[in-house]
């Protein structure tokens, strides 16, 4: 899960990294309110959106007072920053930048360790620097059982070329940084820019950060962090069933277990389609190994709940969880949902006891409910379902 700049500073601050005060602004009059709350002079007024180049997009604005940061913030609010609206702001006090530097330590999945990446050369060029001067930025890895101590923050200031006066506070700042990183459980704590000041503090501008949602069990407070108004309801409702649920724009509806097997449904169903007057795969739905009625009760409400789908096609194959027992997860999930199922279902079931599973949904005899013996004639019964509802 990616942090808004705002949610990174407020856990920064928690960790003693040195910030400036920040006030999140939703409304002209909030930003105001803000700037007058940070002590009236000069503020940065800046677009709070889950990417990056705010300030070349125009997203980060200097405000002399109250009145300009209100301007800025009705000039900002609304904006549309590489795909994503600005619905607030965050109003930081201003900061007098004599040198912009960078800092970011994250997982190295391949190496199986952390890096650490620091520059002197920090701001908003810095993905041109990684690229034309990659010497200008330092790379140093992490050792995951030890961390960044004294020792490593020393190791990556001296490999940044840190000027005498200043590496002793970027080192200290680095140290608070990895605390941040391993205490919060992250997967990316970035400082673009860290900045040393005209009076010569060393401050964290902006920062970047994720967190690890597999560690969210070890962190309750993290839930608050999660922008809910954003997500789809419909991802977030499969989200709450921990089901593997991406929402597409077709009429099909599909459930699988599975990554690979839910992939190659999906192609088949788009190619199946295009007999059928073009219809697609509605979305990505992965039940996993355990297909229990539950579960398989949860993913067909996700599904049927989606206006857009006219047909299910739910292709599984018995593995661990045999077919009866899916089977018999489909005929109880149908019993749940009751009158909420009502769109034709295709079903293909294969593998492990595949017979018993088939003669129970025949036994059921639910008037939704198609069998197929295929997987391509599968797909081309909840095709020509989707085609003739549409
Ligand atoms: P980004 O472009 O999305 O990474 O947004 P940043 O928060 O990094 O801001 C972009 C640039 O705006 C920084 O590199 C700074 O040069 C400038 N900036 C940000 N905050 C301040 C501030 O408090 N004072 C001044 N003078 N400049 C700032
Ligand atoms: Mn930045």
């Amino acid at each position: 899960m990616d942090l808004f700049e705002y949610q990174a500073r407020d856990i920064f601050e928690k960790h003693g990294v040195p910030v400036l005060g920040g006030v999140v602004a939703t409304t002209p009059e909030e930003a105001r309110a803000g700037a007058e709350e940070l002590g009236g002079g000069t503020v940065v007024v800046k677009a709070q959106v889950k990417t990056g180049g705010r300030g070349k997009a125009g997203g980060v604005k200097l405000a002399r007072s109250p009145e300009e940061a209100a301007a800025k913030a009705e000039e900002i609010l609304g904006m549309d920053i590489k795909g994503h609206t600005v619905h607030r702001v965050m109003i930081a006090a201003g900061a007098r930048i004599a040198e912009e530097y960078y800092f970011s330590v994250l997982l190295d999945r391949a190496n199986r360790s952390y890096l650490a990446m620091c520059s002197v050369e920090g701001g908003m060029e810095i993905e041109q620097l990684a690229v034309e001067r990659p010497e200008a930025l330092a790379k140093v890895e992490v050792d995951p059982l030890v961390g960044i101590d004294a020792a490593k923050a020393d190791e990556i200031v001296t490999a940044a070329g840190f000027a005498d006066d200043v590496r002793g506070d970027v080192a200290a700042a680095i140290q608070k940084l990895w605390t941040v990183y391993l205490e919060e459980d992250a997967t990316l704590v970035e400082v673009n820019p860290l900045v040393r000041t005209e009076d010569g503090a060393i401050v964290a501008l902006d920062g970047k950060v994720t967190l690890d949602e597999n560690a969210g069990f070890r962190h309750a407070e993290h839930d608050a962090l999660e922008d809910k108004a954003a997500a789809d309801p419909l991802e977030a409702k499969a989200k709450e069933n921990d089901l593997n649920y991406v929402k597409l724009d077709g009429e099909v509806g599909i459930i699988g277990n599975g990554a690979g097997l839910v992939m190659s449904t999906l192609d088949v169903v788009a190619y199946a389609g295009e007999q059928h007057g073009g219809v697609k795969p509605a979305n990505f739905l992965d039940i996993g190994g355990g297909a229990s009625a539950s579960v398989m009760a949860a993913g067909l409400d996700v599904i049927l709940n989606d206006p857009q789908v006219k047909s299910v096609f739910v292709n599984v194959f018995g593995g661990i969880t045999a077919c009866d027992a899916v089977a018999n997860g489909i005929v109880q999930a149908l019993e749940i949902l009751g009158a909420e199922a009502n769109k034709p279902l295709v079903v293909r079931l294969d593998g492990n006891n595949v017979v018993e599973g088939r003669r129970i949904l025949t036994e059921a005899d639910h008037p939704l409910v198609t069998l197929a013996v295929t997987m391509d004639g599968g797909a081309d019964a909840a095709a020509q379902a989707a085609a003739a509802a549409a």
